[in-house]
């Protein structure tokens, strides 16, 4: 095959090839072919097929009939952070109270580190994921909750990643607990205009005790004035009205959707927001499960990801939330798969990631197992041997 770039390689002796194009392969959402090879490019996927009918190229590798599937797109996770919360989870887990400050914990170790405490955090995580096949991640501000803090976190983030979320409105902090409103007044001005330039993504965590309905729409509107798309925290500790302002304002995603009426199950079918579901949460936290099968049968795209944070949900292992997807959200291998790959594509709007189709990032996993169903099937053990990302192999 001649290359545009220079060296195609075909990665060939695939036993289950999970591609995400329907047109490809068995016509199944995951467009699985069996006995498959892929063919890269440079950093794209040139030709995905039969392992018989593959083009020449300059180099070959052979899976050794193991399972190839796209890298993991982690489209939730809050990795700018310093210190543990080790306390809290063990006071939780073991049936003992705990009223330190949760977030606050986070927000005044956050604050009192240095970039380069930070920085060395960001990578040690990223690298784990990594490993374990996530090759996109967006991550998340929202442990400074100053100027100049959410700032230096967001520049800190957009050094490693596109997928920039601008979270001042996390929490209120301490320092504004007596004025709410002046802290939405600065989230949606000074601190947004400090931060909109390092930023891809606006969220807001819409919850009681957080933010209400009319604060997240003037948080989210004011970023999109600033050229900021929607994301939101919607509906994850009870009802409320996050998940319907989502799709009034056509937000990428309602992250979380643990608790949500018919109507609001009805929105996210009738709009273009995407679900997504954050079982490391539900598991850490020992909380109900997100009904992932009443979303899915009505029609919404669902999305999975890890909400990776020190606080409610400390892994960074997509493998491990496609494990609960299924045992415990009632999802199928093929769906779990599905979300936490071109689900957490389409949660970031993005459809060069997350699929294995011409065109498309040469960004995948190769699992010590013949198919994608092995990630469920055997919960807790690492079965991503190689990760290729932009067409090299990094892992
Ligand atoms: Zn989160």
């Amino acid at each position: 095959m001649s290359s545009t770039t220079g060296t195609t390689t075909v990665i060939t002796n695939i036993a289950t090839l999970v591609t995400n194009d329907p047109s490809l392969g068995d016509g199944s959402p995951l467009g699985l072919v069996q006995d498959a090879a892929v063919v890269i490019d440079g950093d794209r996927v040139a030709w995905t097929g039969e392992s018989s009918k593959a083009p020449a190229t300059d180099n070959r590798v052979d899976a050794g009939g193991r399972a190839v599937i796209p890298g993991f797109v982690d489209s939730h996770s809050h990795l700018v952070f310093a210190g543990d919360r080790t306390e809290e989870f063990n006071a939780r887990m073991s049936g003992r109270g705990y009223t330190a400050g949760g977030i606050r914990t986070t927000v005044a170790a956050t604050r009192a580190a240095s970039d380069e405490e930070l920085e060395a955090n960001l990578t040690r995580y990223l690298t784990e994921a990594l490993r374990q096949g996530t090759t996109t991640f967006e991550t998340k501000s929202g442990y400074g909750l100053t100027v100049a803090d959410e700032s230096r976190a967001l520049r800190i983030a957009a050094a490693h990643t596109d997928e920039v979320t601008y979270l001042g409105a996390h929490i209120v902090p301490p320092d504004y607990a007596d004025d709410p409103a002046a802290y939405v007044a600065l989230v949606t001005g000074e601190m947004l205009d400090a931060c909109a330039p390092h930023a891809r993504w606006i969220d807001v965590f819409c919850e009681k005790g957080a933010f209400d309905g009319d604060q997240a729409r003037a948080i989210l509107t004011a970023g999109r004035a600033k050229g900021l798309h929607p994301r939101i925290h919607a509906n994850q500790l009870s009802h409320g009205p996050g998940v319907q302002l989502a799709v009034e304002l056509d937000a990428a995603s309602a992250d979380h959707c643990t608790h949500l009426t018919d109507a609001d199950v009805d929105a996210l079918a009738h709009g273009s927001t995407v679900a997504t579901l954050l079982p490391g949460a539900e598991f850490s936290t020992r909380a109900e499960w997100p009904d992932a099968r009443r979303l899915l049968d009505a029609g919404v795209t669902v999305a999975l990801s890890t909400d990776c944070n020190p606080g409610s949900s400390f892994t960074s292992s997509v493998p491990f939330c496609i494990a609960l997807a299924v045992r415990d959200m009632r999802m199928t291998p093929d769906e779990a798969v599905w979300s936490a790959t071109a689900g957490g594509a389409a949660a970031l709007r993005r459809t060069d990631i997350g699929r294995l189709a011409p065109g498309a990032y040469a960004d995948l996993a190769v699992l010590d197992a013949p198919s994608h169903v092995h990630l469920a099937y055997r919960p807790g053990v690492p079965l991503v041997s190689e990760v290729w990302r932009r067409g090299v192999r990094v892992v």
